[in-house]
């Protein structure tokens, strides 16, 4: 199996409580697909400008990530974010926004990226999801995320998007905003009435919840004491999500919510440290380890009806 990744590709600055660093290897696609690395072939597509460099191509191909399309503008400098957060890790806090090549992104992908089976649209514009799925005719599982700038100046463009993917994984603000709804439950359902087979929510530091059309699964995020840098969180849970899915032969609701652990599990790593320093070093086995706490963490006993209703006498 193989999975491409279509997004930003960044250098980022962000200031935390914590700490601060002015220019970090970042962006959608990059976290999504040194997180992904970790379960199947990756092939990332996205823009860089001349100021992307060796030791940039170097982390992801650390991590076995194909970077053929990449494609660096001769001339060019890469897609710039600057952010900050308050105590509240939640909320990003965007500071400066420079697209540079970003602005004239029109993605083409290779032979060997739209043979993928897997697709994940990151945060990009809309019309530029949708041409790319369109490349990719044959995938089996579409994802895609997206931001509040889309929902506000190219909702419909979203809406045809949202169409012809499978799973939609956004935060929640994102969906109350794109559905006008308050209530998370009923915007799910009108998210899903509108085509994808699930939808993901993602809360923060309070978890993560999947809808389908007859089932719901909530999981919390794992519970750390120290987290440096949310930045990509969003993204790295995506790779974990899809690049487990893409390792799997059958897509059911059971591999859905391993993915989800799965998901969670790499997101907590991603936090506790800036950028993509923890993804960098992390093994399988500290994956692994991590996903068992989950089911720790989670598990409990069935009570038995009759014990319930003794103590209701
Ligand atoms: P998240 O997973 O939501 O924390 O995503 C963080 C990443 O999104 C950062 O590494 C940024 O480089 C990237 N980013 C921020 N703004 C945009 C934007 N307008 N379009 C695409 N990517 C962005």
């Amino acid at each position: 199996m193989s999975l491409t990744v279509v997004g930003s590709i960044a250098f980022d600055a962000v200031k935390t409580p914590f700490g601060e660093r002015e220019r970090m290897l970042g962006g959608s696609a990059v976290h999504f697909s040194l997180a992904s690395s970790f379960f199947t072939d990756v092939h990332v597509v996205g823009p860089v400008g001349e100021d992307f460099g060796e030791d940039e191509y170097a982390v992801l191909h650390a991590r076995g990530v194909n970077t053929d399309d990449i494609e660096r503008v001769p001339g060019g400098r890469t897609f710039f974010w600057r952010g900050h957060y308050e105590y509240d890790l939640n909320t990003a806090h965007t500071d400066d926004t420079q697209l540079n090549v970003f602005g004239d992104f029109r993605p083409k992908l290779s032979e060997a990226s739209r043979g993928a089976d897997v697709l994940f649209l990151a945060n990009i514009q809309p019309d530029l999801q949708r041409g790319v799925r369109e490349q990719v005719p044959n995938a089996e599982l579409v994802a895609l995320d997206t931001m509040n700038l889309w929902i506000d100046i190219a909702r419909d463009s979203l809406l045809q998007t949202i169409k012809g993917v499978d799973v939609v994984i956004i935060n929640d603000a994102e969906a109350r905003q794109l559905t006008g709804i308050p209530n998370l439950i009923k915007a799910a359902r009108t998210i899903l009435s509108w085509g994808p087979k699930a939808l993901i929510v993602k809360r923060g530091e309070y978890g993560a919840a999947l809808f389908s059309e007859n089932s719901y699964f909530a999981i919390p995020a794992y519970p750390l004491e120290s987290v440096f840098d949310p930045t990509g969180a969003g993204d790295t849970f995506a790779g974990g999500f899809m690049g487990y899915l893409s390792s799997q032969a059958k897509l059911d609701e059971a591999a859905m919510r391993r993915a989800m652990i799965f998901g969670s599990v790499m997101a907590s790593f991603n936090v506790e440290e800036f950028g993509t320093a923890r993804v960098q070093k992390l093994t399988h086995d500290e994956i692994n380890e991590r996903f068992r706490a989950f089911k720790q963490m989670t598990h409990f006993e069935e009570i038995p009806f009759q014990r319930t209703a003794e103590i209701a006498k």
